[in-house]
């Protein structure tokens, strides 16, 4: 049967794409596509953009600095400064006192897992989940996520179409296939499927089929995932370390891929130049991670403060959705009812695990990390911004993390990050002009970027955010409500 939604989805891509594209060309003779990707535009002057008149969020500093003026020069940003910037001839932009901060990123997110794991693990293919994440990173942009973590699926060719110009969408740091050991985190193979045997151990699920995942065991096997995954351009690497909420055979305590498996890819991945991020809960995973080199330990909600400062030592980031602790979880549709009563204790128990991270030191960054249909998704990740700021306590460091915190970790991907002509997540001289103009102070009202204490009880619908006014690539204009 041909879905309704699915025609839907897809022409509402149509739909959208027209308008974005109208509108970044409208707006801006700047635009140009590929502006993204290095060395793609030949201009013998780069065009420059000088914003007037705006409170500057910077990234790193909790104060805005007051009536500034910023110019932009390409993709860049050329020059910061409290005192009239002479650019002759750069287009003006008059920012009638609002804020200037640097566009969002989003740490970890699943853009290619876009639908209910039922149809993903069973009904879809490659077409329908790439159609959809048209529409998942058009509006991650006009949400004002600039720059995209991916933590695992077939990502890579939307990459190439944003970085070309096809597709608009932020910067994405694609992942490939997570990598996971069998009966592990990224092992959906269900009871029916081919493959639950040992017998018949070559048989592929959905998920590794569509490359989502895949499942491996052994050093060999380990190695042939990490590297094809670094063939085909991945940023860094995703492994699976421990069990899991979203899949039916790994228990959520458990410890997975052996120290041999886990040093094995992480060399292979230092081996190109880059890192490896861990999904992972617990003490005992994230000991034998952190001993093999491991970098960013996702979610992570169970870990002890003894953890938490070895993370801190090594360099470590913490990338948690923290929704996953929250109070307003237990609402989740999807979870049933039966499991409400320990997802509650659950938050109950963790709910300092945010103020414990920043206590013992950890770097943490925003995580949105919602997988299941992407209207979902969306609200989550609004809603995450706002609960951000409950349990962290500081609007200013939910924007840290979600800004400058964020971009220092994408850089770690060192020679394979595609996007290292300048430093993201902030604003200085050099670095990306990935900027959003907002109405009001997000220091002081998260809600000016979209955050919201709505959930499940949000409307279903995407919206725009009205109060973020406009929204700059790499230089080029992508909406102006101005
Ligand atoms: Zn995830």
């Amino acid at each position: 049967m041909i879905s309704i939604r699915r025609i839907t989805a897809s022409l509402l891509a149509c739909v959208l794409f027209g308008t974005l594209q109208a509108l970044a060309y409208d707006n801006a003779s700047i635009y140009s596509p590929g502006q993204l990707g290095a060395a793609t535009v030949h201009e013998s002057k780069p065009k420059q953009i000088l914003i007037t008149n705006v409170h500057v969020f910077d990234g790193l500093n909790d104060k805005r600095i007051m009536n500034a003026n910023v110019l932009i020069e390409g993709k860049l940003i050329k020059e910061v400064s409290k005192t009239p910037i002479k650019a002759v001839n750069a287009n003006v932009i008059n920012g009638g006192g609002r804020t200037l901060m640097p566009g969002m990123i989003d740490g970890h997110a699943h853009v290619m897992i876009n639908d209910d794991f039922g149809p993903v693990e069973r009904d879809m293919d490659l077409t329908d989940i790439s159609y959809n994440a048209v529409i998942v990173m058009e509006r991650f942009l006009m949400d004002g996520f600039t720059a995209v973590r991916d933590m695992g699926g077939p990502a890579f060719g939307l990459a190439r179409a944003i970085n070309s110009g096809r597709v608009v969408g932020p910067r994405l740091y694609p992942s490939g296939g997570f990598i996971s050991q069998t009966s592990g985190h990224g092992d959906f193979r269900d009871r029916a499927d081919p493959g639950f045997s040992i017998h018949d151990a070559g048989d592929l699920s959905n998920f590794e089929r569509m490359g989502i995942g895949n499942v491996v065991d052994g050093v060999p096997e380990a190695l042939k995932a990490t590297r094809l995954n670094l063939r085909n351009g991945a940023t860094q690497i995703k492994i699976m370390g421990g069990g899991g909420g979203s899949s039916r055979f790994d228990p959520i305590d458990t410890t997975q891929f052996s120290k041999d498996e886990i040093c094995a890819i992480v060399e292979a991945a230092k081996d190109w130049g880059t890192y490896v991020a861990a999904h992972t809960f617990n003490d005992r995973a994230v000991s034998r991670l952190l001993d093999c080199g491991v970098k960013t330990f996702e979610h992570s909600f169970f870990i002890s403060e003894k953890t938490m400062q070895r993370i801190a030592e090594e360099g470590g980031y913490v990338v948690p959705q923290m929704w996953g602790i929250s109070p307003d979880m237990a609402r989740n549709p999807l979870i049933p009812e039966a499991k409400k009563g320990m997802v509650k204790a659950l938050g109950e128990q963790y709910k300092d695990f945010g103020r414990n991270l920043l206590k013992n030191n950890v770097k943490v960054v925003f995580a949105s990390d919602y997988v299941g249909k992407f209207e979902d998704a969306e609200r989550a990740r609004r809603y995450e911004l706002w609960w951000r700021t409950q349990t962290f306590d500081s609007n200013f460091e939910v924007l840290k993390q979600v800004t400058s915190t964020a971009g220092e970790m994408l850089a770690m991907s060192g020679p394979r990050n595609p996007y290292s002509e300048g430093k993201l997540g902030v604003i200085e001289a050099g670095a990306y002009a990935d900027l959003l103009l907002v109405d009001g102070n997000p220091l002081k009202d998260i809600s000016v970027i979209g955050g919201t204490d709505k959930w499940f009880d949000a409307e279903p619908e995407w919206k725009p955010i009205e109060t973020i006014r406009l929204i700059m690539l790499s230089g080029a204009i992508y909406k102006n409500t101005l």
